[in-house]
C-alpha cells in the first residue's frame, strides 16, 4: 500500500490550506496518521468532534479517489456543499439527483474530476454505479455512522451489510469506520461485520478520542405527569434560545408541539412521517437558524450540525444509552454548557418495550410473512408498500415487527428487495436456490439480540436511578475507564458537591467491613438492594426464598436505617472496593481491592454518609406530625383507593400500604413521583405500581386548608 507524504508540518499547512483551520481538533491528526501510514481505522469520536476531516483532509493528499458511505441524503449534500465552498473536488451520488445529473456526476468520476464522492449504502445496489466504483482507483473507504453496520448497535441498517464485500474488494485501499457511539461490544462487530483484519488485511486501528462532554448538564427529573413534563421544557424555553424536545414516537411530537404552541416561540415539529421536502426545508431552516426549537423523533438528528443548540430535553426515556448519547451529542457543540435533560414517567418506559417487541418479532412472525411472500412471489417479483404487506401477516400487525421480519428474511438470503424509485414500495423477489435453514440461524440471532436490546435498556434505567456522576456512568458504559468520577456537570455532582474521601473511624471501619463480608458471601448473585436487606435482617419473601437468611451475615447490621447502608455500600462501590456488573442484571461483587479492605490490608478512602441515630420504635416523630396534621378528606380518598386495590388483588388492605403511610400522603401531598418516593413506607416497587394512582388522588382532592398551592 503507497503511503502519503505524512511530515508533521505538512499536514498543518495542508489542513490551513484547504480547510483554513489553524490547529487540529483532539484526535484528529492522530487519525489521520494512521490513515496516511495505509492503515485500517476504527475512529470513535463524538458527535461534532470533527470526524469529516479526519477523511476528508487525507482524501486530498491521497492518489486516487476516497468513497464516503453516509447514510443521509442531506448529511451529504451539506458536506459536499461546504467542501465546494472551499474549491474542494466533491460530489454525492443519491436519489436525489435526477437521472441526467446522476450520468453527469458518474462520467465526472470515470475522468478523475473528483477526489471525495458521497454515497449512500444503497448505492452498491445499483448495477451502473458498481460498473464505474470498479473502474475507479479508491485509496480510502470511509464508512460514516459505521454502528449501522452492527445489529448490536441502536441504528441498524441492513444496507451497510452490503458494504463488507465493498471492502473485500478493496485489498488497496484503506479502511476508516467512523462512528460516535459504539460499546465495545459494537466496536468488534463493527471490525468483524467488515473483515477487518482479516484476508490479508492488518489488524485495524480502534482509535477512541474524546467521548468526554464536560459542558453537558446531564439532569433526570422525575416526572409524574404531561403537566410536570410541560412545565420542565417551558423553563427551557424561557432560559435558552434554541434546542431539541425529543419524543418516543411522531403522536408524542404532535402533542407536544400542541402543548407548546402558546408558548410565543415558534415549536416545530418534525418526524419521520413528514413529506420529504418538509423535512428537508425544516432541517435546512434549523440549520440556518430560523428555527430555534424543534420537537422531534429520533428521525431529526444524523446531521444536525448546529453548534448552539442550548438544550436537549427527552420527553421520553430512549430505549439505550448509545441513543441517547448521540442524540444529547447534539447540544453544546460549541463547548459552551447545555442543558441535557431527561423527563422520566416509568410509564414511558412501555414505549421502549413496544419498540423492543416490533425490532425483534417472534419467530412465528417472521415464519408467516416467509409464508406469505412464498405465496405471494412465487409467481415472480412482488411490488408493494410494508403497509400492504402487513395485511398478509397477521400474527401482531405491528408494521414495525413486519418489518423487521422482511429485514430478517433478506439478511438470511431468502428474499431480494429494491426500492422501486420514487415512492416508499420494495419490489420484493424469492431467491432462487436459497437456503431455507439459513432462517434457523437468523432465528437463533435474532433471540440473542433481543436480550441485548432488553439489556441496553436496563442500563438506560439504570442511568435514571444512577446514584453516582452521571457522565461517569456514560463513559463506563462505552468503557472508557479512565475517567474523573464526579464531573461538576450532572445533577447529582452539582447537587452534592464532592467532597474528598476519608479513613474510616473504628465504627465505620467496623461498619464496612460487614457491609464487604456480605456483598463476598451473597457471590455477586445478587443486586445492591438485597444486600442491604440481607445485612438488615430483612424477612421479605425474596430473601427468605433464597435462604439468604441462613447466612453469617444476615441481620449484621440490624437497627440500621437502609438508606444508610446502601449510601455506604455506594461510596464502597465508587472507591472500587465492589463493583456492579454490566450484564442483563446490576449483580454487585466483591473486588480484590474489596477483599483487602475487609481484611483491614487496605483503606478505603469514603465521603462517609453521616451516621444516622439507630431507629428508634416511633413514639412520636412523623407519626405523630402526620397524625396532627392530615387532611382527613385526603385520608379518606386514600383508604378507599387502598379497599379497591386490596379487592383487586385479594390480598389484605396492609399489604398495600399501611394507615401512617397513607396519612403521610395526606400531610405531604406530593407533586410527583420523587415526592412520592420520600415518602417513609414508599420504596421504588411501589411508587412504579402505584404513584401515578395515587398522585392523581392528591391531585383530585382540592387541598383543605392550603391557598397558597397553585
Ligand atoms: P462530527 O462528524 O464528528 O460530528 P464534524 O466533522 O461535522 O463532526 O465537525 C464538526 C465541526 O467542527 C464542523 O463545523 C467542522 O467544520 C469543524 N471542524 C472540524 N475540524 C476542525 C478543526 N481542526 N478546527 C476547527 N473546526 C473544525
Amino acid at each position: 500500500m503507497k503511503t502519503a507524504p505524512q511530515n508533521p508540518a505538512r499536514l498543518l499547512d495542508a489542513l490551513r490550506k484547504h480547510f483554513g483551520f489553524s490547529a487540529f481538533m483532539a484526535g484528529q491528526e492522530d487519525v489521520m496518521r494512521h490513515v496516511l501510514d495505509g492503515k485500517d481505522t476504527v475512529v470513535i469520536m463524538p458527535t461534532g468532534s470533527g470526524k469529516s476531516l479526519c477523511y476528508q483532509l487525507p482524501a486530498l493528499l491521497l492518489n486516487g479517489v476516497t468513497l464516503v458511505v453516509s447514510p443521509l441524503i442531506a448529511l451529504m449534500k451539506d458536506q459536499v456543499d461546504g467542501l465546494a465552498a472551499r474549491g474542494l473536488p466533491a460530489t454525492f451520488l443519491n436519489s436525489s439527483l435526477t437521472p441526467s445529473e446522476l450520468a453527469a456526476r458518474m462520467a465526472g468520476l470515470d475522468q478523475g474530476r473528483f477526489k471525495l464522492v458521497y454515497v449512500a449504502p444503497e448505492r452498491f445496489r445499483n448495477r451502473r454505479f458498481l460498473d464505474t466504483f470498479q473502474r475507479l482507483e479508491t485509496s480510502l473507504l470511509a464508512i460514516d455512522e459505521a454502528h449501522c453496520i452492527s445489529q448490536w448497535g441502536h441504528d441498524f441498517r441492513p444496507d451497510y451489510l452490503r458494504l463488507r464485500p465493498v471492502a473485500e474488494s478493496l485489498p488497496k485501499a484503506r479502511i476508516m469506520a467512523l462512528t460516535a457511539t459504539a460499546t465495545p461490544e459494537v466496536r468488534s462487530d463493527i471490525v468483524k461485520q467488515l473483515a477487518l483484519g482479516e484476508g490479508g488485511r492488518s489488524e485495524p486501528q480502534v482509535l477512541v478520542h474524546g467521548f468526554e462532554r464536560p459542558n453537558l448538564r446531564l439532569v433526570v427529573s422525575r416526572t409524574a405527569r404531561h403537566a410536570d413534563k410541560l412545565r420542565r421544557v417551558r423553563l427551557a424555553l424561557k432560559t435558552y434560545p434554541t434546542g431539541i424536545v425529543y419524543c418516543a414516537t411522531r403522536k408524542q411530537t404532535e402533542r407536544v408541539a400542541a402543548m407548546l404552541a402558546d408558548t410565543g416561540q415558534p415549536c416545530c415539529l418534525y418526524h419521520g412521517g413528514l413529506p420529504d421536502e418538509q423535512r428537508s426545508a425544516i432541517q435546512e431552516k434549523f440549520m440556518r437558524g430560523g428555527l430555534p426549537v424543534v420537537v422531534a423523533t429520533n428521525a431529526f438528528g444524523m446531521g444536525i450540525d448546529r453548534a448552539d443548540l442550548r438544550f436537549v430535553i427527552h420527553w421520553d426515556i430512549p430505549g439505550s444509552i448509545e441513543a441517547y448519547y448521540q442524540e444529547i451529542g447534539r447540544a453544546g457543540r460549541d463547548g459552551k454548557e447545555a442543558l441535557c435533560e431527561l423527563l422520566f414517567n416509568f410509564v414511558d418506559v412501555r414505549t421502549q418495550e413496544f419498540f423492543l417487541e416490533g425490532n425483534n418479532p417472534a419467530p412465528e412472525l417472521i415464519r408467516t410473512a416467509w409464508n406469505a411472500i412464498r405465496r405471494e412471489c412465487a409467481g415472480g417479483p412482488v411490488t408493494r408498500s410494508l403497509e400492504e404487506w402487513a395485511l398478509f401477516v397477521p400474527v401482531g400487525r405491528n408494521e414495525m415487527a413486519v418489518r423487521t421480519a422482511f429485514a430478517i428474511l433478506e439478511q438470511a438470503g431468502l428474499i431480494s428487495r429494491e426500492t422501486a424509485p420514487g415512492d416508499r414500495t420494495y419490489t420484493t423477489r424469492l431467491v432462487e436456490g436459497a437456503d431455507v435453514s439459513a432462517l434457523d440461524a437468523q432465528l437463533t440471532y435474532l433471540a440473542e439480540k433481543r436480550r441485548r436490546d432488553e439489556r441496553k435498556l436496563k442500563a438506560m434505567l439504570r442511568y435514571v436511578d444512577a446514584r453516582g456522576c452521571r457522565h461517569a456512568y456514560i463513559l463506563n458504559y462505552f468503557g472508557e475507564h479512565n475517567i474523573s468520577p464526579h464531573c461538576q456537570a450532572c445533577d447529582h455532582c452539582r447537587e452534592s458537591p464532592r467532597q474528598a474521601g476519608r479513613a474510616p473511624t473504628e465504627e465505620e471501619w467496623v461498619l464496612a467491613q460487614k457491609i464487604l463480608s456480605c456483598v463476598a458471601r451473597m457471590k455477586g448473585r445478587f443486586g445492591c438492594g438485597r444486600v442491604v436487606e440481607v445485612l438488615l435482617g430483612s424477612k421479605a419473601a425474596p430473601v427468605l426464598e433464597r435462604r439468604l437468611d441462613k447466612l453469617s451475615t444476615y441481620g449484621l447490621l440490624k437497627g440500621h436505617k437502609s438508606s444508610y447502608v446502601r449510601a455506604v455500600l455506594d461510596e464502597l462501590i465508587r472507591d472500587g472496593c465492589a463493583a456492579v456488573a454490566d450484564g442483563e442484571y446490576p449483580l454487585v461483587s466483591v473486588t480484590e481491592r474489596g477483599l483487602a479492605a475487609a481484611n483491614r490490608k487496605a483503606v478505603p478512602s469514603l465521603v462517609w454518609p453521616e451516621l444516622p441515630k439507630r431507629k428508634a420504635p416511633a413514639a412520636g416523630g412523623i407519626d405523630a406530625v402526620a397524625d396532627r396534621l392530615y387532611d382527613p378528606a385526603l385520608f379518606e380518598a386514600l383508604k378507599a383507593w387502598r379497599m379497591r386495590t386490596a379487592k383487586a388483588q385479594h390480598v389484605p388492605a396492609y399489604v398495600i400500604m399501611h394507615d401512617k403511610t397513607l396519612k403521610a400522603i395526606a400531610v405531604v401531598r406530593p407533586q410527583t413521583l420523587a415526592e412520592l418516593e420520600n415518602i417513609k413506607g414508599i420504596g421504588p416497587s411501589r411508587v412504579a405500581r402505584y404513584g401515578d394512582a395515587l398522585l392523581a388522588i392528591v391531585d383530585a382532592a382540592a387541598p383543605a386548608s392550603d391557598d397558597s398551592r397553585e
